[in-house]
């Protein structure tokens, strides 16, 4: 059977070209999501002129693509950078910028707390590529400067710890590492709360997965720079292929337009449930940056003017079997979910999820007990979260 025997061809070539409609003479009023793998280009003159540059233009989503470009944009402007890239997920720009920066032999200064696959990310470049790590103490920036080398090509360090919530001192930690460029990792404060390159820092990296889109439905990564450091993490985002789906990026530039209103209200109420918690007697200690009782809060006043953010996290007085009772009795306000920075409030349990993999001692010696939960603090008020939490105390 030939191809005309089986369809007209005026059918063949309409299937092939389905879906596309008139243009408008008004335009829509959100951006289209750029579905597409591959962009037509008129002729070899405009492809050279792309690939070298002199013309503006996307040829393949794997390199480029509107969507990714309009919210690596967006947070390259909030974040006082020159330019920005997306990735795949928060990890996926973390390995395209080490790797992209770092090579065999090379030495990586990495802040002791961190999120844990930052770690177990770390230890596998250590292990695989011969990538050496020195971990630090990120609230004495005074040891930075022993551990410098020749050979040490980044400083990574998050603003607000996971999960004690610690804030570093930027300007002190950027003073300390001379003359080697510091990575902030800034999802927890994002860049309402806290604008860590206009402190020093060379580049910051997000996890957008969690508040820059912030309704719980996206995997996405941005890191923001100058122009020479992202152009060499997008090599390498390319080049891994840890690339992100235009949709993602068309989902976290709507979510990021609420950003500045969720930022503020869930500063407000983790503040609200925070003083409370302290005075709950099942408590041991809560971790919150805008108590006073916090080991950060002088640091927190300075380095997140605007809000302390919505992470939180406290120590149940009866350790692992008061967090598996309280979990038991939490009635569906707060999903155990280990995930942050959902439109919903969150419970998770970095010695059962995000902290798993260190050894017991370890997560001693980081202050991470065994009777620890952390809050990630959502959009409704805090009464009927204090109701829920008040009620599941009471069964402990
Ligand atoms: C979630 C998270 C990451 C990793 O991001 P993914 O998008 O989950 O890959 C990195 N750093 C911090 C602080 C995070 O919370």
């Amino acid at each position: 059977m030939t191809d005309s025997e089986h369809l007209p061809a005026d059918d063949s070539v309409t299937s092939a070209r389905g879906g596309w409609a008139e243009p408008s003479s008004t335009q829509p009023s959100n951006p289209p999501v750029y579905q597409t793998t591959a962009f037509d280009l008129d002729g070899l003159d405009q492809l050279n002129a792309i690939v070298s540059g002199q013309q503006h233009g996307y040829i393949y989503t794997r390199d480029g693509n509107p969507n990714q470009s309009a919210f690596a944009d967006d947070i390259a402007k909030l974040e006082r950078a020159e330019a920005g890239a997306v990735g795949a997920s928060g990890m996926g720009v973390i390995s395209a910028l080490l790797l992209s920066h770092c090579k065999t032999g090379d030495h990586v200064l990495a802040a002791r707390v961190l999120y844990g696959r930052t770690v177990q990310l770390l230890q596998q470049l250590e292990r695989s590529f011969g990538i050496e790590v020195t971990f630090f103490d990120a609230t004495d920036p005074n040891s930075i400067p022993d551990t410098i080398r020749d050979e040490t090509k980044l400083c990574l360090v998050e603003g607000i710890s996971n999960p004690l919530m610690e804030v570093a001192d930027i300007p002190a930690i950027v003073n300390a590492a001379g003359d080697v460029p510091v990575i902030f990792d800034n999802t927890f404060a994002t860049p309402i709360l806290q604008k860590p390159i206009e402190l020093g820092a060379a580049a910051v990296i997000h996890s957008g997965s969690k508040y820059l889109n912030g309704h719980g439905d996206v995997m996405l990564g941005v890191v923001a720079g100058s122009r020479y450091l992202i152009r060499r993490t997008r090599q390498f985002l390319a080049l891994f292929g840890i690339n992100s789906n235009p949709l993602e990026s068309w989902l976290a530039s709507r979510g990021l337009r609420t950003l500045p209103l969720r930022m503020r209200q869930v500063s407000v109420t983790a503040q609200t449930l925070a003083e409370w918690l302290e005075t709950v007697p099942q408590v041991e200690r809560v971790y919150y940056p805008g108590l006073k009782s916090h080991p950060s809060y002088e640091i927190a006043q300075r380095m997140l003017p605007h809000g302390y953010g919505g992470m939180l996290s406290f120590d149940l007085a009866g350790g692992k079997p008061a967090v598996n009772q309280l979990l038991k009795s939490l009635h569906g306000i707060i999903p155990f979910s280990p995930t942050l920075a959902d439109a919903r409030t969150t419970l998770s349990y970095p010695a059962g999820t995000s902290h798993k993999f260190m050894k017991a001692e370890e997560r001693a010696a980081y202050g991470i007990a065994d009777g620890l939960v952390r809050l990630s603090v959502g959009l409704e008020d805090a009464a009927p979260l204090q109701e829920e939490l008040g009620t599941a105390f009471k069964s402990l």
